[in-house]
Formats: C-alpha cells, structure tokens, sequence
C-alpha cells in the first residue's frame, strides 16, 4: 500500500483511495487472522492518527462530526482496522488529556506520528467483570507509586503495543488509570483467543504480575470511577454507533447494488437505505452537540441496523454469501461484535428486548 497523502479532511480524494486500499485488504485479514499492519502503516502514512490529537501534539484536532463521518467510511471500509485505530485514539486521547506533561512529552510524539502503538485495557472498570466481588486488577500503595496485580481481561492488540492505558483498583475502591510499558517485566500478554469475528485485532488479556509503577506513569487518580473525568477511552459514546452504522452501510451497498438485477429486493433495501440514512443524520447531529435522542437509544438502533442489514445482505447473497470469504458472512459475524463491544446495561437491555419481541 503506497497511500502517503495527508489526508486533512473527509472530503480528502485520498479518503476514497485509503478506504479502497482497506475494503480490498479486508477479506484477507478476517481470513488468516494477521495483525492489519499493513493497513495501520498506511493510516499512519495518511496521517489518521493525528485527526484525533490537539493540535499542540501535532494532530490535526478534527471536529466530532467530521471524526464520525470518516468513522463511518472506514468502518465499512475494513471494521477491523477500524476498531483498532479506535482504541488506539482511546489510549492516545486519555494520554494527551493527563495532566502528567513529562508523559505526555515522552509518548505523544511517537504516537501521533505512527511510529508507536498504544491501546486501552478499561473494560474491568466499566462493562467486564463488574459482577465479580474482587477487582480483577488490583493497586497497592508503594512510596510514590503503586503495585499492580491481577489482568485485563480484553485488550485489543495488546500484543503489538508498547503501552496499554489501563486501570486498577485499589483496596478502599479508588481507582487509578495508568500507562503500563508492556515492557516490563511481570507485564505479558498471552496469545489472543480466536474470535467469532474481528481475530485480527489481536484482542485478548494482559497478565500484570506484582508489577511496580512510579508515578511517572500515572494518568489519572486514584478516585472513586476514575475513567468518569477526562476524554477518551470509555463507554456510552458515539463511536460504537458509528462503526455498527458503518458495518450497516457497507451491507446495504451490496444489498442495493444486487437488487439492481433483481427487483425483489429494491424495496428492503430502499428501506434499511431509509433508516440508515435517518441514523447517519441523528449520529451527526449527536456529534454536532444537538440532543436529538440519548447516546445509548442510538446505540440500540445502530446495533440493531448492523445485525439485519448484514442478515439481509446475505439472504440475497443465498448460499453464496455463506462460503467463508463472502463479505456477507463477514458483516454478520462482524455485526454480532456489537452486542458484546462496550455495552451499558441500558443497550443490553434493549438488545435482549428486540431479540425476545419485547415492546
Ligand atoms: C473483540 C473484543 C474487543 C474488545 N476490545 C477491548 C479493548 O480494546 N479495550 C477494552 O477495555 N475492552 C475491550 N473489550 C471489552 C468489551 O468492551 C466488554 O467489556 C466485554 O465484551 C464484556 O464481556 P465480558 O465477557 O468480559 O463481561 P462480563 O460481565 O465479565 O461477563 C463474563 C461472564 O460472566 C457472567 N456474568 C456476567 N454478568 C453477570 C452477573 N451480573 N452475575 C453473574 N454472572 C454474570 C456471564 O456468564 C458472562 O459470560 C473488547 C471485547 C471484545 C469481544
């Protein structure tokens, strides 16, 4: 891949040959399972990763609206690449928002520019493991800094990363978010599992064994809910809905183009067409500060457009589309990825409801 535009807007003609480049690559990546490091190198080279940083880190400090509407195309481009590069900006956006400047200092500028890769280990604090009655990833005080023990549990390309930001509690239940050099030793990341879908983002736990940090790698804390003050990695924001409305997008694109040949199916995809646009528009508006419904009510609506656009998508490619390699059993097995991906409680609910036929 030789895309090396800068790409400084989502009008960019480069956006289109970026996005190209990954929808081509992406068959291959849900195939053996390899790390997108092709992919990510071409982001890089394309400047992405500086669409989400200040601008006095060297990034390119995009709007929200503009942030979803690239999401939205390189999501249904390659959803792959596109959630790593999703908890890569987490990672990166919990950094640049620290007030730990000598940190900031000594990570940022790598990691704007691509030459390094960070990720997010925060579900244990928000929607993993909560039900469980000792912290899975515990903190005790050591001088100046802290002893971490316990794991976490999902960390996306956790092996490919020289920091995870993560989180750990401690005994009277304050929390401290920190930035973990994958590095050290006690820190290691056994190998991912194999998933339904999404295996090439490499997602799996990070075992933290007794491991020391100074303070020189404290982000946040400790307090009580640490990842409820600060941007970036967290829960019940708009990116989730953008990617499963970006999957949806890529499904009725097929689904429109075949019923072009086949007149039975104009009016289901001139339907889901209908809604997707309407979400397209509400998630815009979210992005854009207008309050036109909760976070968490387009999220159920955009989970639930992912899961029956990609369904549509393969009852008319039949058979065909069930042969390992059609994009369209890719799309379901990557729709079902938001049924599970940072859900509130509020979301699963509404999930289970529509799937039980519940009003
Ligand atoms: C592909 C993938 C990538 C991800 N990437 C990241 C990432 O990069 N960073 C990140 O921070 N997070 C990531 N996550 C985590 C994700 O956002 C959710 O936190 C995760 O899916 C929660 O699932 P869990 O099985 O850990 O939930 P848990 O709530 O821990 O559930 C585990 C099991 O416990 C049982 N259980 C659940 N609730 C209860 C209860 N109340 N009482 C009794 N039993 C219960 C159920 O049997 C369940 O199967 C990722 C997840 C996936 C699948």
């Amino acid at each position: 891949m030789t895309a090396s535009t800068t790409i400084v807007s989502p009008l960019d003609p480069a956006l289109d040959q970026l996005a190209a480049r990954l929808a081509e690559l992406a068959p291959a990546i849900d195939q053996d399972d390899h790390w997108p490091a092709e992919q990510l190198r071409a982001c890089g080279r394309s400047g992405v990763f500086e669409w989400f940083m200040p601008r006095s880190w060297g990034g390119q400090e995009w709007s929200d609206a503009d942030i979803v509407r690239v999401y939205l195309r390189l999501s249904a481009a390659c959803l792959t690449t596109t959630f790593i590069i999703t908890q890569r900006t987490g990672a990166c956006q919990r950094i640049a928002g620290s007030t730990n400047d000598a940190l900031k200092e000594r990570l940022l500028p790598d990691l704007v520019s691509g030459r390094s890769f960070a990720t997010v280990g925060i579900s244990h604090l928000t929607t993993s493991r909560r039900h469980l009655a000792k912290p899975v990833l515990r903190a005790t005080p050591d001088g100046d800094g802290f002893i971490l023990d316990g794991f976490s549990p999902w960390v996306t390309g956790a092996p490919h990363a020289s920091i995870v930001v993560t989180g750990a509690t401690l005994e009277d239940g304050q929390q401290i978010l920190v930035a973990l050099p994958t590095d050290l030793p006690g820190v290691t990341t056994p190998t991912p599992p194999k998933l339904v879908g999404l295996t090439a983002s490499a997602t799996g736990p990070v075992e933290i064994d007794k491991v020391r940090l100074g303070p020189e790698w404290l982000l946040a804390g400790p307090a009580h809910d640490v990842m409820r003050s600060g941007v970036g990695a967290g829960t019940g924001g708009l990116q989730t809905s953008t990617l499963a409305i970006g999957l949806a997008g890529a499904a009725i694109d097929f689904l429109e183009h075949e019923s072009l040949a086949r007149p039975v199916l104009a009016s289901p995809a001139a339907e889901l067409r209908h809604e997707h646009t309407e979400l397209a528009d509400s998630l815009l508006q979210l992005a854009g500060g207008v309050q036109v419904c909760t976070n968490d009510t387009l999220r159920a609506a955009a989970n639930s457009i992912a899961l029956r656009a990609s369904q549509a998508a393969l009852s008319a490619a039949k058979g065909t589309g069930y042969v390992v390699g059609h994009p369209a059993g890719r799309w379901c097995r990557e729709a079902l990825f938001f049924l599970v991906w940072s859900c509130p409680e509020g979301v699963m609910s509404a999930n289970l409801c529509e799937l039980a036929g519940i009003e």
